[in-house]
C-alpha cells in the first residue's frame, strides 16, 4: 500500500481552516492535520468587532463549521495545541505537548496578535480585540458601562467604537496621529472616516498620545501626554498587530518581522508554505514584497497554497499569488471599502453627494488606476475592482465613474 502524504497546518483560523478545506475541494486524499492553540472550533474574526459586540449575533455564530464537519472531511483538528517548533530536515512540527507531527507539506498560518500598551498587561478593564474570548469579554463589559475609551482609530478600533455607540455607551476614541488612517487611505479620505465618528456622537481626539492607564475608584483613567486624563469604565486598545512567528525560531525559515515567501507562497524551507496576516510575499502584480492583514487576501492565499501543495506533490508547476489588496469595514451601519492601494497624490472624489457620508474616491498610480475607497457605494467600488484586475487606466476609471452616477 502506498503511504498517504501528510499535510500539517499550523494555525486553525481563517487561513489554516480555508487551506484544509481547499485541499479537500481539490480532491487531496492525503492526511490533513489542523493544529490550533485556541480551544474553540475555527471561527471567523470580522463579526467579533461588529455583530457580536452589538448583540446581533452570539459569539458561537462566528464558528465556520460544526465539529462534525472535520470528521466528515477527514481533517484531524487538534485544538488547544500550540506548535513550538518546525524542523525542515526531519520534516516535523513539534507541539507543546512534545508530540511530533511528520509532514510532506507544512503550512504556517499562525496569524498575528494585538500590540498592547506597555504597562497595561493584566490590568482589569483593559481589553484588546482579536479572539472570540476578547469579543465575549468586551461584549459583557459593555453591558454595565457608561463610557468606553478606544485607543487607536484604525479599522478595528473604529468598529469597536461604532458597536459600543450602537449599545448606547459613550465613546471617546484616542488617536496619536493628526488624522485617522492616514497611512492606509491618505488625509482626505481619513477625514471622511473621522466625520463618521462625529456624525454618530463618538468623540474622536486626534494627536492624543496615551501615556498610561491607571485604576481609579470610579473605574479607569487614561492618561494623555500633556497631563490630562479621560475617565472610563473600560478601555479597548487597537494599535496594530505583531505576527506570531516566534515559534519558528531555530527552524531556519527566513523572516523579516513576518515569514518571507516567494510569489508561490513558499517559505525559504522546502515544502513549507505560509499565508495570511503573518506572510510577506513577492507580489508579481506590483513587482514588490507586501504583507496584507485582511480577510480576502488570506482566503485567496489559502486557495493558492492548497493548489501549490497538490501541484508540488504531483510534480506540477506552482501558481503565483498576485492578489489586489481589498478590505471592507462596517461602522455605524455604513460599509467602508478599499480596493487596491492609496497613493500619496490627493485622490479624486468621483461620488460625493452632499448631506450623506456616501462617497467614492479614486487613487492614481501614474496613468493607471491605483485604488479606490468608498463608503456605501458598493457596486461602483466593485466595478473599480474589476478595472484594477485589468490594470485599467486612470482616465478609464474616471469615465466609468461618470457613467455610474
Ligand atoms: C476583530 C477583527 C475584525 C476583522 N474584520 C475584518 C473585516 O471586516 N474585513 C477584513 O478584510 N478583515 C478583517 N479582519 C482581518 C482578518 O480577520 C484577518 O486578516 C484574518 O483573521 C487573518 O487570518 P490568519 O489565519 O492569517 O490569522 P489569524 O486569524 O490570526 O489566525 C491565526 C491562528 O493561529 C493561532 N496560533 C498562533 N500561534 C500558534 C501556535 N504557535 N500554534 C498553533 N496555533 C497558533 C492563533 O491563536 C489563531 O487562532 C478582522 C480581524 C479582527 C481581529
Amino acid at each position: 500500500m502506498t503511504r498517504r502524504p501528510a499535510v500539517v497546518i499550523v494555525g486553525a483560523s481563517l487561513g489554516g481552516f480555508r487551506t484544509a478545506h481547499a485541499l479537500r475541494r481539490l480532491r487531496f486524499e492525503g492526511r490533513i492535520t489542523l493544529v490550533g492553540d485556541e480551544s474553540h472550533l475555527p471561527y471567523d474574526r470580522p463579526p467579533l468587532s461588529k455583530e457580536v459586540l452589538t448583540g446581533e449575533k452570539v459569539p458561537e455564530d462566528a464558528y465556520f463549521r460544526t465539529r462534525e464537519f472535520f470528521g466528515e472531511q477527514g481533517i484531524e483538528f487538534k485544538p488547544g495545541s500550540a506548535a513550538v517548533g518546525l524542523d525542515g530536515d526531519d520534516r516535523t512540527v513539534t507541539l507543546a505537548t512534545g508530540e511530533q507531527l511528520g509532514y510532506d507539506a507544512a503550512v504556517i498560518a499562525t496569524g498575528a496578535r494585538p500590540r498592547r500598551l506597555p504597562g497595561t498587561e493584566g490590568l482589569p478593564g483593559v481589553h484588546v480585540m482579536r479572539t472570540l474570548d476578547d469579543s465575549a469579554a468586551i461584549r459583557s463589559a459593555l453591558d454595565g458601562a457608561d463610557r468606553v475609551v478606544v485607543v487607536g482609530a484604525g479599522f478595528i478600533g473604529s468598529e469597536v467604537a461604532a458597536s459600543a455607540r450602537d449599545r448606547g455607551v459613550a465613546v471617546t476614541v484616542l488617536e496619536a496621529a493628526d488624522q485617522p488612517l492616514v497611512a492606509a487611505v491618505g488625509a482626505e479620505v481619513g477625514q471622511r472616516c473621522a466625520a463618521l465618528h462625529d456624525l454618530y456622537g463618538t468623540e474622536l481626539r486626534c494627536g492624543a498620545g496615551v501615556e498610561g492607564i491607571a485604576p481609579t475608584s470610579a473605574g479607569l483613567a487614561v492618561r494623555l501626554a500633556g497631563g490630562t486624563a479621560v475617565g472610563c469604565d473600560l478601555v479597548v486598545v487597537g494599535i496594530g498587530v505583531i505576527p506570531n512567528i516566534e515559534w519558528l525560531e531555530g527552524s531556519g525559515i527566513e523572516t523579516d518581522r513576518a515569514v518571507r515567501c516567494d510569489q508561490f507562497m513558499r517559505t525559504s524551507l522546502p515544502y513549507v508554505y505560509a499565508l495570511g496576516d503573518l506572510a510577506s510575499w513577492y507580489n508579481p502584480r506590483y513587482g514588490e514584497r507586501m504583507r496584507v492583514e485582511h480577510w480576502t487576501n488570506t482566503v485567496q492565499q489559502s486557495t493558492t497554497v492548497a493548489r501549490n501543495i497538490v501541484a508540488s506533490l504531483a510534480g506540477n508547476d506552482p501558481v503565483a499569488y498576485d492578489g489586489i489588496p481589498y478590505f471592507w469595514s462596517d461602522q455605524y451601519g455604513h460599509r467602508l471599502q478599499l480596493v487596491g492601494r492609496a497613493s500619496m497624490d490627493a485622490p479624486v472624489f468621483v461620488h460625493d453627494p452632499p448631506d450623506s457620508p456616501a462617497m467614492m474616491a479614486l487613487y492614481r498610480d501614474g496613468d493607471r488606476l491605483g485604488g479606490a475607497f468608498a463608503i456605501d457605494t458598493v457596486g461602483p467600488l466593485m466595478q473599480m475592482r474589476s478595472l484594477l484586475v485589468r490594470n485599467g487606466g486612470f482616465d478609464e476609471a474616471l469615465e466609468l465613474a461618470a457613467g455610474l452616477d
